[in-house]
């Protein structure tokens, strides 16, 4: 036997007891006639300690960090006691020591605070994963998924595996593709997500389906995404919204409670509209209030009573303007006014300038535009804004208000930041309903599918799909935690007219849409119940649960952000003899 126990399960009633223990050395302390060797492994870390004359001492003195060893000895109470450590009343007292592999010296030290950079962790990334605080991500990862699985098949759902080579389908992003060599010429897509299969599961009678299930997309890189990623990808029929928003907030309230012990309220739902209107964002981060303030009536009634010379040009012209209070930060120095006006500029953010306006002690407004208004037109902003004595006013504006609102959404989360108000330790999670169908694409010159081509519109919205399509709304949700969107659906088409409409809308061709859906809306004619889902995207929600700013921390193996794994030199180049059987031939270039 390599081992009776653990690194991580000693204790002091267990002293006097002979065991085996197996690890890795994290740490090497020699004192005089002592060595003390830190044991570590999956569970935790015991202390070894060797005494002078023995044959095991000797052996100690050999060893270097990561070393894996054997050890067999006496379990002792410690002299002093380490609190910190579940382990640490108690140390081995070393009979026997074997040494299982040595190990060069690590290129970081595998501790919590270690010295290796983001670059040279991800070479050695299995070493990386030795250390506790990474591990015990992906331990989170482990028990969120099981408990997903436990809830979902108590539920009655049947996790059914759909096929990674398939074909591309338009989502949203570009696909990865994987040649046919059997096919010459022709490719695979890996899925975005199994959307469609999921739907003629339904079709298949399945009823309630789930599968957490790697997809791919080949987007551009960022702290929360990922070229592949997993989904907690849900279908369910016979339902209709209501089915589904109440299935899955049981979902997140099984696993607030099993995981965090956290019992979630009832989760508000906030429309579109309003999450655009009060946060200038779909996915408002509700932590706290600071929602938006439409100013653009009085500012604009102000302006029609001044003659042409006198006008604020910025605010007389904007299409929008609204506001934020920052609670208490009438304090706010020039500096740092200066710095939140540099913030806002941005070229990720693009907006011109920010006007302020701070109420002071007196309950007088000053403000960075006071030339252009009176205080008469300032005390009207700060009681619409709610403003007291103390606050500061932000006021964003512009041509574009849905620019503009998102423009006014960073800076809204930057204050946010800035006074402490997003703890990651506090949860405010909300649905977001009613999203529209369609956004318009001035890249395509289109509209496109907000959320995808499968999504059902509003059934008293259908009337407008001929004459207003834009304004349609959908049968669309998502679930918001602390401003990050951790899972979304829709009630889906279910019949084989409206999804043909839908297409046409969307500017495929009858041809186009016969030859890239066909196989579903022929499906939809055998009979397709009326169906709906959604999916969670598991990598944000276990990030959400442990705190973390990146996904790529309860990934095991995560990529860069150029999409490389370097550890694995992934991706590489191919040998000229698979390029030719793949009849690639990339050499012509
Ligand atoms: N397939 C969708 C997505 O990946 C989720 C859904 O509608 O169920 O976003």
């Amino acid at each position: 036997m390599y081992r009776t126990v653990t690194c991580g399960e000693l204790r002091l009633a267990d002293a006097g007891k002979i065991v085996t223990l197996a690890g890795w050395v994290q740490r090497i302390r020699k004192m005089g006639g002592m060595t003390f060797i830190d044991l570590r492994d999956r569970y935790g870390i015991t202390q070894l300690a060797f005494n002078q004359g023995t044959e095991a001492f000797e052996k100690a003195n050999g060893l270097g960090r990561e070393f894996v060893l054997q050890v067999v000895g006496q379990v002792i109470e410690r002299q002093a006691k380490n609190p910190q450590l579940p382990t640490g009343e108690i140390e081995i007292d070393v009979k026997q020591l074997t040494i299982l592999n040595p190990a060069v010296t690590p290129p970081f030290t595998i501790e919590d605070e270690t010295d290796g950079g983001d670059d040279l962790r991800m070479k050695y990334r299995y070493l990386d994963l030795r250390r506790q605080c990474v591990r015990k991500n992906l331990e989170l990862r482990h028990k969120m998924a099981f408990e997903v699985r436990r809830y979902l098949d108590e539920q009655g759902f049947l996790e059914v595996e759909t096929p990674v080579l398939v074909n591309s389908t338009p989502e949203g992003a570009r696909d990865f593709v994987v040649p046919s060599r059997m096919n010459p010429g022709l490719f695979y897509a890996l899925p975005q997500s199994p959307q469609t299969l999921k739907q003629l599961l339904m079709v298949s009678g399945f009823d309630r389906y789930f599968q957490i299930v790697k997809c791919f997309r080949d987007e551009d890189l960022r702290a929360d995404r990922q070229p592949e990623f997993t989904q907690i990808d849900c279908e369910m029929s016979f339902v209709e919204q209501e089915d589904i928003l109440n299935m899955f907030e049981g979902m997140s309230r099984h696993l607030f409670k099993t995981i965090l012990n956290i019992d979630l309220p009832k989760l508000p739902r906030m429309t579109w509209a309003d999450a655009m209107k009060y946060y200038g964002s779909d996915k408002p981060d509700t932590r706290f209030d600071m929602t938006f303030v439409e100013l653009h009536d009085i500012f604009h009634a102000a302006e029609a009573n001044k003659a042409e010379e006198e006008r604020f040009s910025v605010f007389a012209n904007a299409a929008y303007i609204g506001g934020i209070c920052a609670k208490g930060c009438a304090t706010y120095t020039r500096k740092q006014l200066d710095a939140l006006t540099e913030f806002v500029k941005r070229p990720q953010i693009g907006a011109k300038g920010m006007v302020y306006a701070r109420v002071e002690e007196n309950g007088n407004v000053k403000s960075s535009v006071d030339k252009f208004y009176s205080q008469d037109v300032l005390q009207q902003i700060a009681a619409e804004m709610k403003a007291e004595s103390g606050d500061l006013i932000l006021i964003l504006s512009g041509d574009d208000a849905m620019k503009t609102r998102k423009q006014l959404s960073e800076l809204r989360l930057e204050m946010g930041k800035q006074l402490g108000l997003r703890d990651p330790k506090k949860f405010s999670c909300l649905w977001v309903i009613d999203f529209p169908m369609y956004e318009w694409s001035d890249e395509e010159n289109r509209l496109m599918a907000m959320h995808h081509p499968f999504t059902s519109p509003k059934p008293e919205d259908i009337p407008l799909l001929d004459t207003d399509p834009a304004s349609v709304r959908a049968n669309a949700y998502d679930m918001v935690i602390n401003g990050v969107e951790v899972g979304g659906g829709s009630i889906r088409i279910h019949d084989a007219q409206l999804q043909e409409k839908i297409f046409e809308i969307l500017g495929f061709t009858k041809e186009e849409a016969q030859t890239k859906f066909g196989f579903l809306m022929n499906a939809f004619k055998y009979g397709a119940p009326p169906h709906g889902g959604l999916a969670y995207g598991l990598d944000r929600f276990v990030s959400l649960f442990a705190g973390l700013d990146s996904i790529r921390d309860c990934i095991a193996f995560p990529k860069n952000n150029q999409g490389r794994d370097v550890m694995l030199g992934a991706p590489g180049v191919l040998d000229p003899i698979q390029l030719d059987e793949l009849m690639l031939d990339i050499r012509k270039k």
